[in-house]
């Protein structure tokens, strides 16, 4: 197939691509490098030794996002692009919302003028909320708690009506968990612009010096030792699940919780870390972090009974793979 990957030089679609690649799929990439490189491109083609087609498009910008369809015979469409941090989406809603959203809505009316029926959505688990875990596909999501969260609630929703309205259109939201790790060359991972918010990006800082130590927040929590627990996958297993939802996709709206079903603690990961890589990582407790749940991991059996998939890779490999990454790559 070939497939235009949105935000395809971030850090969970430059894996997909290389995955995609892998499994004979063509790449088609858009990206404004709003929050990415362009050297990912080079660094694709060298893991995968595949030609990909790149554009430099703002995805809410329909005029350009038009002029890819028309020129490139397009089967299947995965959507990354859109902001990420949570933080960031409190301060600024409106950029959130538009970001989010609008490039939503400009990539399903074009698959539908285009009679492209394939659609994967890069979910979250956030749109649980604070419900009870394992988070199950079918459970009453509970509202967010910051604008971000909402995005990918109104974006799931608006899918979900147009694949309602429009029987040939098939949908996968995919609802990751906790993506660390990096593609074992070395070569493609993540790189957070400044002080990094997530956990593994800021482990791997202190571990190289950039930073002094690891703020722990919260250590009582109603967990297996007081910090806050979460479901980690590996970005490349993750960037498979990607694969095998496409593959597989079937008619209508296909909601798959894409995570390794195993929680692990903020200190657990600190040890694993320390175990696998040999460096000491120095941490304090400080308060919880406004907006943090205890737990939140995933119940994975609809997306390995329907799609066969199941993560593969354990902990220990994610702090390799994201220690090797951090220490070529800054
Ligand atoms: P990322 O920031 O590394 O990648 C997103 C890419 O989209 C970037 O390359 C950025 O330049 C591009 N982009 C943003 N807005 C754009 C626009 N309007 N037009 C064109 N390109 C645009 O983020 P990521 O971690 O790879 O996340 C990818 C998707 O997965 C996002 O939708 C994110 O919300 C979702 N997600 C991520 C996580 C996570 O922990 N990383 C968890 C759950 C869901
Ligand atoms: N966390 C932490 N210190 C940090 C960053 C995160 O203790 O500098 C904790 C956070 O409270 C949560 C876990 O690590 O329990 C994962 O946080 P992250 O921001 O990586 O992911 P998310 O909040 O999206 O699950």
């Amino acid at each position: 197939m070939n497939i235009l990957v949105t935000g395809g030089t971030g850090y969970i679609g430059s894996h997909t691509c290389v995955e995609l690649l892998n499994s004979g799929h063509s790449v088609i990439i858009a990206d404004n490098l709003s929050n990415s490189r362009i050297e990912v491109i080079s660094r694709i083609k060298q893991i995968t030794g595949r030609q990909i087609f790149f554009y430099q498009v703002d995805v809410t910008d329909e005029e350009a996002v038009n002029s890819i369809f028309s020129s490139n015979r397009i089967d299947g469409v995965i959507h990354f692009a859109g902001y990420k941090s949570v933080t960031e989406s409190v301060i600024k809603p409106l950029e959130y919302y538009f970001n989010n959203i609008v490039s939503t809505m400009v990539l399903i009316k074009l698959c539908l003028n285009y009679k492209v029926n394939k659609f994967v959505f890069s979910s979250s688990a956030t749109v649980y909320g604070e419900n009870k875990v394992p988070f199950v596909e079918d459970m009453e999501l509970l509202p967010p708690k910051n604008p971000y969260g909402h995005t990918k609630v109104i974006n799931e929703k608006i899918l979900t009506d147009v694949a309602k309205a429009n029987p040939d259109f098939s949908v996968a939201i995919l609802r990751y968990f906790n993506p660390i790790g990096a593609h074992e060359s070395g070569l493609i991972g993540e790189s957070p612009i400044g002080i990094p918010n997530n956990l593994m990006p800021y482990i791997t800082q202190v571990a190289k010096g950039k930073l002094d130590k690891l703020k722990i927040y919260g250590n009582d929590y109603p967990t297996i030792d007081g910090t806050g627990v979460r479901d980690y996958i590996h970005v490349v297993d993750l960037a498979k699940g990607h694969v095998a939802a496409l593959e597989k996709l079937k008619k209508g709206v296909n909601i798959y919780n894409l995570g390794t079903g195993k929680g692990t603690s903020v200190l657990q990961l600190v040890h694993a870390f320390e175990e696998a890589n040999h460096i000491k990582i120095p941490y304090e407790f400080v308060a919880r972090r406004p907006g943090d749940i205890a737990e939140c991991y995933a119940d994975v059996s609809r997306a390995k009974r329907e799609l066969g998939w199941s993560a593969e890779r354990d902990i220990i490999q994610m702090c390799k793979d994201a220690w090797r990454f951090e220490k070529n790559n800054s």
